[in-house]
């Protein structure tokens, strides 16, 4: 009684912001998390990024509680479309922990199988002494860059109204994706102009 009730959003309710690029780097979209980061939650921002281009979607997600975030797919619907459009593995050092603990991580979520069933998640290199080695074909490096970099801006989006801050998180994306575009050119890896030719 008697306190002021103050109906502006501040960003401070936010608990994290989700981040979500494609493997090389070039982030597709974000969202927010309240109170906590959950699966609903992070469900949630994957259905609204993809909403109504269900064709476009990922074959792998790589998320480091993509289990949990698997489990609740199934859970809350076991015809959901994320069941047959995409594999959920979570990254090469949750499943270190995960691995022997939790059946569901160990038979759906490895980033890397052996046994030849994920053949686009695997590289086969041979080494000087013609010994062929299995390694990860991707690692989630560029998710941590964006990540430290976006915590730079932690502070002032603290204090941003919602509008503000949706803006500028934006912004950030912009700036970091034209950086990305950049690296990708100077390193020749863009796909060439007949690529996208009827
Ligand atoms: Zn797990």
């Amino acid at each position: 009684m008697g306190e002021d009730v103050v109906h502006t959003f501040r960003a401070q309710s936010v608990y994290c912001l989700q981040t979500i690029q494609w493997a090389c780097g070039m982030p597709i979209g974000w969202g927010k998390c309240y109170r906590s980061e959950s699966s609903p939650q992070v469900l949630a921002i994957l259905n609204c990024i993809w909403d109504g281009h269900a064709d476009l979607r990922p074959a792998f997600i790589g998320y480091d509680d993509a289990c949990d975030l698997l489990c609740h797919v199934v859970t809350q619907d076991p015809n959901d479309s994320w069941i047959q459009s995409t594999k959920f593995i979570v990254d090469a050092w949750h499943y270190i922990g995960h691995r022997a603990t939790n059946v569901l991580c160990r038979t759906w979520c490895n980033p890397a199988p052996t046994n030849g069933s994920q053949p686009d998640l695997v590289l086969v290199q041979e080494d000087a002494e013609g010994n062929r080695h299995q390694t990860r074909a991707f690692n989630t490096e560029t998710a941590k860059q964006l990540n430290a970099w976006l915590n730079g801006y932690e502070a002032p989006l603290r204090q941003m109204s919602d509008v503000n801050f949706d803006f500028f998180v934006h912004v950030l994306f912009l700036i970091f994706k034209e950086q990305i575009e950049k690296r990708i050119d100077k390193g020749d890896r863009d796909l060439p102009d007949d690529f996208f030719a009827e």
